[in-house]
């Protein structure tokens, strides 16, 4: 039972640092889907195995859709919602570029979806080559407006990428995240420096978005959880670029902070190969 449990949790590794890692081709095999009720018309489409996130607002007059899964998830994203509404989906925004949330988009906009990022995001994904380009780009703030229900996006600030977008449904005091927060052991703080990302700024952009109003979070990926367990993550973020800075300070070698990272912040290779390098030059 316990080997058994390790041997899944080693897959699930295996398969959230290949999710992580995958900018503009998706894994072989589409992720098994299911959907999380929030409210009446707010859900949740959460991948089972490696647990990732996107979130529907549902409205009359259509679906705003945060984060599209890669390509090869789309069908499932497709009948997942059919289970709950038969609009179609009029806005997809992508919180950042990874094609984990945005592998989507070309079928998105071929149903005439309008996707939607931050200029940052969106010029990644133009130095990326990836297909699907959002036709509308934010700089700080915007609201979409549908069916008498809104949506409010914030950039607020480098964290996982230069080009995070949190989305806020006020109405259901709910924030989706997009992975400048992660819940969970499983998938630790994973710092883009390739696409921007920042520990040293990462704290005060979470300080930005926790002045928000809401009570509920949904993670780039881990499950569902609560504003408190944000607020926790926040912490965790400067207690790593604090032990980072202290041991250059005290001249640890690049092996000893990587295995501090390992254990102390559940680090995986793939985290080490994407942020230590630079983490220790922005540290310094
Ligand atoms: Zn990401």
């Amino acid at each position: 039972m316990h080997k058994r449990f390790v041997a899944r949790l080693g897959v699930a590794f295996l398969l959230a640092g290949a999710m992580w890692l995958a900018y503009s081709q998706g894994p072989p095999q589409p992720a098994k889907l299911d959907l999380v009720k929030i409210k009446d018309d707010l859900y949740v489409i959460h991948n089972e195995v490696v647990p990732g996130n996107s979130t529907a607002l549902i409205t009359n007059e259509g679906v705003v859709l945060v984060d599209d899964k890669f390509e090869v998830d789309h069908d499932n994203i497709i009948a997942q919602l059919k289970k709950v509404t038969d609009k179609p989906i009029r806005y997809v925004i992508n919180t950042h570029h990874h094609g984990d949330h945005s592998g989507g988009n070309v079928k998105m906009q071929q149903m005439n979806a309008q996707v939607v990022a931050s200029e940052e995001a969106r010029q990644n994904m133009v130095d990326g080559k990836q297909p699907g380009l959002p036709t509308i780009a934010i700089e700080h703030h915007a609201q979409i407006y549908l069916s008498g229900k809104n949506a409010e996006l914030y950039h607020f600030g480098r964290a996982h990428t230069n080009g995070d977008v949190v989305v806020l449904f006020p109405a259901h005091r709910t924030l989706a995240a997009g992975d400048m927060f992660t819940f969970g052991d499983a998938t630790p703080q994973l710092i883009d420096y390739a696409g921007g990302g920042s520990a040293k700024e990462w704290t005060g952009t979470l300080d930005s978005v926790l002045q928000l109003d809401f009570d509920t979070v949904v993670p780039g990926h881990g499950n569902v959880t609560t504003k408190r367990d944000m607020a926790k993550f926040r912490d965790s973020t400067l207690t790593l670029r604090n032990r980072i800075h202290e041991m250059i300070v005290q001249k640890k070698s690049r092996d000893d902070i990587a295995q501090m990272l390992r254990k102390e912040f559940h680090w995986e290779q793939l985290h080490l190969d994407r942020g230590l390098d630079g983490a220790l030059a922005e540290l310094r």
